[in-house]
C-alpha cells in the first residue's frame, strides 16, 4: 500500500514548505521534522541507550524508558512462566496485556507433606536441569511461534488458555492461527445497506484439514454471527475478542480431508478507515452521496468476513454482491453476471479469483463512472465520482504505460483480465494494491487541467508503486508481516526504476535521493528497528508500515542493484517471481535467487543479511595517507556516546571516485568492506577521494581533517568535479555528522561556503532543508536574535538564486522543485519582500506558496476557505487546505483542528496533514499539542494505534520541543496512555527526538552566536 500520500511534497520542515523530500508513501505523514542535534559535548540530559533500546519490542523496556510503571512482580513472574512455554502471545501489546488478565492458570491441586531442605535443594536442581533440557529440546524441535507461521497444537499449552466471551475456555492460545487447517476457497455473499450503514454476509469456506485436530480457529471481528454450520450441521462456536479469533470445537479429531464451514452474520459498515467502511462526499449540486469500500491491509479482512486472516493462508475467492440498481459494484475479478432480484436490488457475481491473501480482497459499492483502455489482454479502467470524470485520463494513460513496462520487466504478464484504479473520496492510506482493484485517494489518482508537473509526479509515483505490488506483494507475498519490506521496499524501489525508464522528464531520481536522506535520518535514531523485525501484535504489525520498511527497504535494494553487474538484478528478480508465484516467501528466498545469477560470486544473502537484521546503518571513516587509505566502520547513531559497545558489522559495497576520474559512471571503483577496519591501496597519488558515489549506498562517510579540506577545496575551485548528487550527499552527511557531535558546526559552514555558486536542485534543497530545521528550533525557543541571524545567513547564501527565480510557467520538474523551495523559504522568512499576493494567474506549482501568504489576512483566508469548499480539483484543494492551516490566527487554528477531526467541513483523512501544517508555525504548535492530548480517544477511534497516521500526528506535535518542561510533559502524557498507545515505537522516537533537541540547544546556542 501507499501510506498516505497526501501532499505531494515533502514537508518536514517547518519553514521551507516545498521540499520534495518524499513523494511516495507517507508524504503527508512524514513530515515529521527530523531531529536537529549538533551536539558536541556531553549533554546534561543523558540519552541512555537502555532507555531506548527497542528490539525485540518490550513494553517493559519502553515503560522504563518513560520513567514509570515498571511491571509489578506478578506480571514479571507471569511472563517468565509464559516464556518457558514458548508463548509468543506474551509479546505484550496493549491488547495482549488486557488479554493476559483473562487467562486462567490451572493449578495442580495435589497435596503433599513438607519436604526437607536437602530434598528441596536436590529437587530444585533436578527440576531446573529437566526444565532446561526440555526447553532446549523444545526450541530445537519446535516451531518459531512468532515468525514461522507454524503453530503447533501443543499439549504443553494446555495449562494456559484464555476465556472466551461465554466463559468457556477458548481452545487456542496464540495470536497466530494454528496451521493444522488451511482455507482452500471462500464463497462470500454480501449485501450492504447504504441507508442504514449495515451489511449482511454469509461466507462458505472450503477448508483442508492437514493434521488431525479437534479445533478450527479463524479470525472474525466486530460482527454478529447468526448461524454457523460445519458440513451441513449447525455448530457451536467460541469467540475470543481481544485477538479477534473464533473457534469451533469438535468432540472427536477431524480426519484429514476437506470440509465446508458456513457462517452467516451481520455487521455495521465501519466508520473508521478500515474493514468494509462507508464513505461519503458532497456532489457539485450540494447533495450528499454515499458509498462503501474496503481497506483490509493489514488486519481488517476479518471485519468484513470471518477468515484465516494471515498473508500465508492464500486461497481463492468467489464474491457475490447485492446492491441497489443505482449503484455499481466492483471487486478484484471481472463481473460474470448480474441478476435482477426485484425490489430495486441486483446481485453481481464475480469470477473466481486467483490464489491470494485475504488482505488483498476488495469490493466497492458506489455510483462511480469510468474510462477504459486495453493493454495486452488486460482491460485497464480508472473510476471516480461522476463530477470528476474530466480528471481520470492522465491516470489511465499512465497506468497503461506502466503496466506495459512491468509486463516486460518482470517477464511475467499481469495475470488478470482487468485492472481497475479507483479514486475514493474519503480514504486514509495513499493507495492500496488490492489485486485487480487498486484504491487511491483522489489526490493520488486524479489530475485536472491546472495540475502541475509536480502533481503528476505524485500521481505517477503512486500508480507505479501500486502496479509494482501486483507482482511484489500480490503474486509473491511475504510469509508474515515481519518481512513487510519485501512488499513495500520492493514496490518503492520499482516505482523509481519504472518512472525513470517510462517518464524520464519527471526527475524521479532526485526524489529518490531525498527519500534516501530521509530514511538515513530516521534510521540514525536509537528507536529505529531492523528492516526485518519480529512482529506479533496488531499494533506491531501496524507499525511496520514506516520509513524503514518502505524507504530503507528501497535504499538497500538500490545499493544491491548498483553492486550487481548489468542485468543481474532484473534476472534474479524474474527468476524469484517465476519460482514463488502464487506463494509466500521470506527475505532469504529473494537473496538466494539473486545469488544464483550473480557472476561475481557475491553471496547476496551474506551481504544483505547485514542490512536487514541490524537496525541502523554504518558510518565509514576514511583516513588517507599517501596512497594508503584506512577505512573503519561503526554504527552511526545521533547520540554517538552510546555507540561504542555496538559491535554490528555491515558488508558494505564501498564505492569511490577521485580527482583522476569522477564524473563518468565508469569512474566508480568498488571495495567490499566487511571487517571493522580495512586498508585500501590506491594505484596512484590522488588529490581527493569521495566515497559513496551518488549516494547509492545506505551509509554515510566521514573523512579526516585533510580529507574534508581537500574536498571542500575541490568544490570551491570547480564544483562540477562532483555530480550534483554527490554534492547533495556531502551536505547531508556533514550536517548529520555535526548533529552527532563528530564535527563542529564551524566545519559545516566551511563546506557550505561553496553553495553561493550552486544552482542544482538536489544540493540546494538539501541545504535549505537542513538550515530550515535549525531555524525552526531557534524560532520555537524564541531565540529571536539567532533566528534572524539564520535568516540573514540564508539570504546571504541563497539570495541571488532566489532573485533569479521567475513566477512564469515552468515545465521542468526539477526547476519547479528548486523554485518552490527557494520562494517558499523566501516568503516564510520574509526575505527581500519577494512575496506579494498576486491576484492574477499563478502557475500551479507555486499556488501553495502564494496561498500561504494570502492566508495570513482575514480576507484572504475567507476567500481560500470558500475555494476549499467549492473546488472539485483535488491538488488545488489540497494546497488550499495547507494554506488555511498555515494561518497565525489562534481562532482559525482551533476551528480548523476541530473541523478536520470531526470531519464536518474538512475530511478526517486530512487531520494528520492539518496537525503537521499547524505545528510548523510558532502560533499553532502548542495549540496543536494540547488538542492532540485532549482528543486522544477520539483520534485513536479514527486512526488505529500504531498506524502511520498516528505516527505522523505524534511526531508533528512533539518534534520541535527542546526544553525540559516539554520533555516531562510529553513523557507524562505518553505514559498516561497505557494501553492506548504508550507502547508505540513512535513514542520512543518522539522522546528521543526531544532529548536530542535539548542537547543540541545546550551545546550550540552559545557557539552559534559567534558562527552565524
Ligand atoms: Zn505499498
Amino acid at each position: 500500500s501507499s501510506i498516505s500520500w497526501n501532499c505531494y511534497q515533502h514537508e518536514y520542515n517547518l519553514i521551507i514548505a516545498p521540499q520534495p523530500r518524499n513523494m511516495i508513501e507517507n508524504s503527508m505523514f512524514e513530515e515529521e521534522p527530523d531531529v536537529v542535534d549538533l551536539a558536541k559535548e556531553s549533554p546534561s540530559y543523558p540519552i541512555d541507550t537502555d532507555n531506548v533500546v527497542y528490539e525485540p519490542r518490550s513494553s517493559r523496556l519502553l515503560v522504563r524508558g518513560l520513567g514509570e510503571n515498571d511491571l509489578d512482580e506478578d506480571e514479571e513472574d507471569y511472563e517468565s512462566s509464559a516464556r518457558l512455554l514458548g508463548m509468543s502471545f506474551m509479546n505484550r501489546s496493549s491488547n495482549q496485556r488486557s488479554a493476559a488478565s483473562s487467562y486462567i492458570r490451572q493449578h495442580y491441586s495435589g497435596s503433599c507433606s513438607m519436604p526437607s531442605t536437602k530434598t528441596m535443594v536436590v529437587g530444585v536442581v533436578v527440576l531446573v536441569l529437566v526444565a532446561s533440557m526440555l526447553m532446549v529440546l523444545y526450541f530445537l524441535l519446535g516451531c518459531n511461534f512468532t515468525t514461522a507461521g507454524c503453530q503447533k497444537t501443543n499439549s504443553t499449552m494446555d495449562s494456559i488458555y484464555p476465556n472466551s466471551t461465554n466463559g468457556e475456555l477458548f481452545p487456542w492460545a496464540d495470536l497466530r492461527l494454528p496451521c493444522s487447517v488451511h482455507p482452500v476457497h471462500y464463497n462470500i455473499t454480501l449485501h450492504p445497506d447504504l441507508t442504514i450503514m449495515t451489511f449482511q454476509g454469509s461466507v462458505s469456506i472450503l477448508v483442508q484439514v492437514l493434521n488431525e485436530t479437534k479445533n478450527i480457529v479463524l479470525h472474525s471481528s466486530d460482527m454478529n454471527i447468526i448461524k454457523a454450520t460445519f458440513d451441513g450441521k449447525e455448530v457451536h462456536f467460541l469467540e475470543y475478542k481481544p485477538w479477534q479469533q473464533i473457534a469451533f470445537k469438535f468432540p472427536e479429531d477431524l480426519k484429514k480431508g476437506q470440509y465446508v464451514l458456513n457462517i452467516t452474520y451481520t455487521a455495521n459498515l465501519s466508520s473508521s478507515y478500515d474493514g468494509f467502511y462507508n464513505s461519503s462526499y458532497v456532489d457539485t449540486n450540494g447533495i450528499k452521496r454515499v458509498l462503501a469500500a474496503t481497506q483490509f491491509e493489514p488486519l481488517a479482512a476479518r471485519k468484513a468476513f470471518p477468515c484465516f486472516d494471515e498473508p500465508a493462508f492464500k486461497s481463492t475467492f468467489t464474491i457475490k454482491m447485492t446492491r441497489e440498481s443505482k449503484y455499481i459494484s466492483l471487486s478484484n475479478m471481472p463481473k460474470v453476471i448480474t441478476t435482477d432480484l426485484k425490489n430495486g436490488l441486483e446481485e453481481d457475481e464475480f469470477e473466481k479469483s486467483v490464489n491470494m491473501s485475504t488482505y488483498l480482497v476488495a469490493f466497492i459499492v458506489a455510483d462511480f463512472i469510468s474510462v477504459s483502455k486495453n493493454v495486452s489482454k488486460t482491460k485497464v479502467s480508472v473510476y471516480a465520482v461522476p463530477d470528476k470524470k474530466e480528471q481520470v485520463q492522465y491516470a489511465l494513460d499512465t497506468a497503461c504505460k506502466l503496466l506495459e513496462f512491468y509486463n516486460s520487466f518482470f517477464k511475467n504478464e499481469y495475470p488478470l483480465s482487468k485492472l481497475d484504479l479507483v479514486a475514493i473520496p474519503d480514504f486514509l492510506a495513499g493507495a492500496m494494491e488490492n489485486w485487480g482493484l487498486i484504491t487511491f485517494r483522489e489526490t493520488t489518482l486524479l489530475v485536472g487541467s491546472n495540475s502541475s508537473a509536480i502533481d503528476k509526479q505524485l500521481v505517477t509515483s503512486v500508480i507505479a508503486h501500486e502496479l509494482a505490488h501486483q507482482w511484489f506483494g500480490n503474486l509473491v507475498t511475504m510469509q508474515w508481516w515481519n518481512d513487510l519490506w519485501l512488499n513495500e521496499g520492493f514496490a518503492t524501489y520499482m516505482q523509481y526504476i519504472s518512472i525513470e525508464s517510462v517518464f524520464p522528464g519527471l526527475d524521479i531520481d532526485t526524489e529518490f535521493l531525498n527519500v534516501r536522506f530521509k530514511a538515513l535520518a530516521k534510521d540514525a535514531l536509537n528507536s529505529s528497528h531492523p528492516v526485518s523485525t519480529v512482529v506479533s501484535t496488531p499494533e506491531q504489525v501496524e507499525e511496520m508500515f514506516d520509513s524503514v520498511s518502505y524507504e530503507k527497504g528501497a535504499s538497500i535494494l538500490l545499493m544491491l542493484n548498483a553492486t550487481l553487474t548489468d542485468g543481474e538484478f532484473q534476472k534474479g528478480v524474474t527468476q524469484y517471481l517465476q519460482k514463488y508465484k502464487l506463494s509466500n516467501t521470506k527475505s532469504e528466498n529473494l537473496w538466494n535467487s539473486l545469488s544464483q545469477v550473480s557472476k561475481q560470486n557475491l553471496s547476496v544473502s551474506e551481504m544483505m543479511n547485514t542490512w536487514t537484521v541490524h537496525k541502523g546503518f554504518p558510518l565509514v571513516t576514511v583516513k588517507r595517507s599517501g596512497t594508503q587509505v584506512t577505512l573503519t566502520q561503526e554504527h552511526f547513531l545521533l547520540n554517538a556516546e552510546n555507540s561504542t559497545d555496538d559491535s554490528s558489522l555491515w558488508h558494505i559495497p564501498l564505492t569511490y571516485v577521485s580527482d583522476k576520474c569522477s564524473v563518468l559512471s565508469s569512474c566508480k571503483q568498488v571495495f567490499h568492506l566487511k571487517e571493522k577496519t580495512a586498508t585500501l591501496k590506491l594505484p596512484d597519488q590522488v588529490k581527493w577521494l569521495k566515497f559513496n558515489v551518488r549516494s547509492d549506498g545506505f551509509y554515510i562517510v566521514h573523512y579526516d581533517e585533510e580529507g574534508w579540506k581537500d574536498l571542500i577545496g575541490a568544490l570551491k575551485e570547480d564544483m562540477n568535479v562532483l555530480s550534483c548528487k554527490d554534492r547533495a550527499a556531502l551536505i547531508n552527511n556533514i550536517f548529520a555528522l555535526s548533529r552527532s557531535g563528530k564535527v563542529s558546526f564551524r566545519q559545516v559552514l566551511n563546506l557550505m561556503d561553496y553553495i553561493r555558486n550552486e544552482n542544482e536542485t538536489a544540493p540546494v534543497t538539501e541545504a535549505l532543508f537542513q538550515l530550515g530545521q535549525i531555524y525552526r528550533l531557534l524560532d520555537k525557543r524564541s531565540e529571536l536574535d539567532l533566528a534572524s541571524r539564520m535568516t540573514s545567513y540564508i539570504e546571504d547564501h541563497f539570495g541571488s538564486l532566489m532573485e533569479n527565480q521567475s513566477w512564469d510557467l515552468e515545465t521542468s520538474v526539477s526547476k519547479m522543485t528548486l523554485r518552490s523551495a527557494l520562494l517558499e523559504m523566501a516568503c516564510s522568512l520574509n526575505i527581500r519582500n519577494f512575496c506579494v499576493v498576486i491576484d492574477s494567474w499563478i502557475p500551479s506549482d507555486l499556488m501553495r506558496t502564494v496561498f500561504k501568504v494570502a492566508a495570513q489576512t482575514d480576507e484572504g483566508w475567507g476567500k481560500l476557505l470558500d475555494m476549499y469548499k467549492h473546488s472539485i480539483n483535488d491538488p488545488e484543494k489540497h494546497k488550499t487546505l495547507e494554506a488555511l492551516a498555515s494561518t497565525q490566527d489562534v481562532w482559525k487554528i482551533i476551528w480548523i483542528l476541530q473541523k478536520s477531526l470531526d470531519g464536518s467541513e474538512i475530511q478526517t483523512q486530512e487531520f494528520p496533514l492539518v496537525i503537521n501544517t499547524i505545528c510548523k508555525s510558532f502560533a499553532g504548535y502548542l495549540y496543536a499539542w494540547d488538542f492532540v492530548k485532549e482528543n486522544w480517544d477520539k483520534i485513536t477511534q479514527k486512526f488505529s494505534v500504531g498506524s502511520f497516521a498516528i505516527q505522523s500526528i505524534i511526531m508533528s506535535a512533539t518534534s520541535q520541543f527542546s526544553t525540559k518542561t516539554h520533555l516531562v510533559e510529553a513523557q507524562n502524557f505518553f505514559s498516561s496512555l497505557g494501553m492506548k498507545g504508550s507502547q508505540m515505537r513512535i513514542v520512543q522516537e518522539a522522546i528521543e527526538t526531544i532529548k536530542l533537541n535539548m542537547r543540541w540547544m545546550e551545546n550550540n546556542l552559545n557557539t552559534l552566536q559567534s558562527w552565524l
